[in-house]
């Protein structure tokens, strides 16, 4: 079956289209808004397309991909209608979705109910969703959601100790991102292990542009670092993660900053771009701490230091780890970083092979830790995409 994945952002549209579990193409529209908006477009084993375009809106976007795909020359399907389903990648569920579910007008609607709580990440979700019924109306649509993975999660571990009326009235809890990405290298690592995913206990560390650790207990995630947004957590390239709540009103009163200011504050000047003062991108941070930047190497020990604590807290909570999984952009190629969180964990059964990890391939899974190691180190590429194409099948097959 043939499967178009869309993740559309405020002002882009990633996609992939799969046939079954086989890859296309792929590609990536930025700039949407604009008349330079830029379409990168990969055909599988082949070579990257890059074209600019006026593209003022999501439909419009969508349109152009379409076209793209079916293509005389940069297409890979001879006719649109030989897509069956597209599956989206839709932020923020809420508490109204813990698994993947067929689009119908009650689950738009539902969708559109979350938009008071991810009032940055659903709208482009849904614009894409609006533009594929108008487009192509006769294929079903299916929502995968980043939060829906997490929604096992027990209410001891996403309660906030503030009054309780905010959690019944407004939903303000910790809710959880990056779900796809830990849900399937989860099952990834337990494919590796070669053992049943419902024996074991897993943590999973989704570092990227965001970051986030998830405690997999059993197959289930019982508790994860991103909270009512993608902000709580681990200090990501430009966000700050945990921090002490009085902070953010302190600086709010001493600098006469308004809410849009200490948000763009939070979210795009801290983690470590706003402790290096040079870059959110690793491999310059890294690069420069090498050189002796202390900055940029202060950056990477406190990132590297509170991960290491979320591993610690999570081995309490769930009375134990079989695995410790790294996946996304700087788990699966940062070595640096992986060393600097796994080592020195030997008391919690952690031994990481330090030659195994340096020598780890890109792009290829692997486990990195000792052969005594009792607790197994596995880095897994991650691939939300499949996951979404995947779940599109099946529940497109059932229905
Ligand atoms: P993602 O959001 O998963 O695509 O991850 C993107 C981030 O991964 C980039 O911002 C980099 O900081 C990081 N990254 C990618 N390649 C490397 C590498 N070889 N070493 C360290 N960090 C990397």
């Amino acid at each position: 079956m043939k499967v178009l994945v869309l993740n559309c952002g405020s002002s882009s549209i990633k996609y992939k289209l799969y046939d079954d579990d086989q890859q296309l193409a792929e590609g990536l529209l930025e700039k949407i808004g604009t008349a330079q908006a830029q379409l990168n477009h990969t055909v599988s084993g082949q070579k990257k397309t890059v074209s600019v375009h006026e593209i003022l809106e999501h439909r419009a976007g969508i349109e152009l991909i379409l076209n793209v795909l079916q293509d005389p020359e940069k297409g890979v399907v001879k006719d649109i209608e030989e897509i069956q389903a597209v599956g989206h990648r839709v932020v923020h569920g809420a508490e109204s979705f813990s698994e993947s579910t067929l689009i119908t007008p009650e689950v738009i609607a539902k969708i559109e109910e979350c938009i008071d709580i991810a009032p940055l990440h659903n709208p482009p979700n849904l614009a894409g969703i609006y533009a594929i019924s108008q487009l192509l109306p006769q294929v079903p649509q299916v929502a995968v959601f980043d939060t829906a993975f997490h929604q096992t999660m027990p209410d001891k571990a996403f309660v906030y100790a503030i009054p309780y009326v905010f959690y019944t009235r407004d939903h303000i809890r910790k809710y959880g991102f990056h779900g796809t990405s830990h849900y399937f290298v989860a099952h990834e690592a337990a494919t590796m292990l070669g053992r049943p995913i419902d024996e074991l206990k897993l943590i999973t560390c989704h570092l990227g542009n965001g970051s986030s650790v998830a405690a997999v207990d059993r197959g289930k995630s019982v508790d994860t670092s991103m909270g009512f947004t993608p902000l709580e957590g681990l200090p990501m390239g430009t966000r700050s993660g945990d921090i002490d709540p009085a902070v953010p009103l302190y600086i709010m009163d001493k600098e006469e900053l308004n809410l849009q200011q200490i948000n763009a504050l939070l979210n795009k000047h801290s983690g470590v771009l706003g402790i290096s003062g040079i870059s959110n991108d690793f491999r310059t941070l890294e690069d420069e701490a090498a050189k002796g930047d202390k900055r940029a190497a202060l950056a990477l020990e406190v990132f590297c230091y509170r991960l290491k604590k979320y591993i610690g807290s999570y081995i309490a909570a769930m009375n134990g780890v079989d695995a410790i999984v790294f996946t996304g952009g700087i788990g699966e190629n940062s070595d640096v970083v992986r060393d600097m969180v796994a080592s020195d964990m030997e008391f919690l059964g952690v031994q990481l092979d330090a030659d195994k990890n340096r020598a780890k391939e890109r792009g290829k899974a692997a486990d990195i830790s000792k052969a005594s190691s009792r607790v197994k180190v596995l880095v897994i590429p991650t691939n939300e995409e499949l996951v979404i194409a995947r779940d599109t099948r099946r529940i497109v097959s059932e229905t």
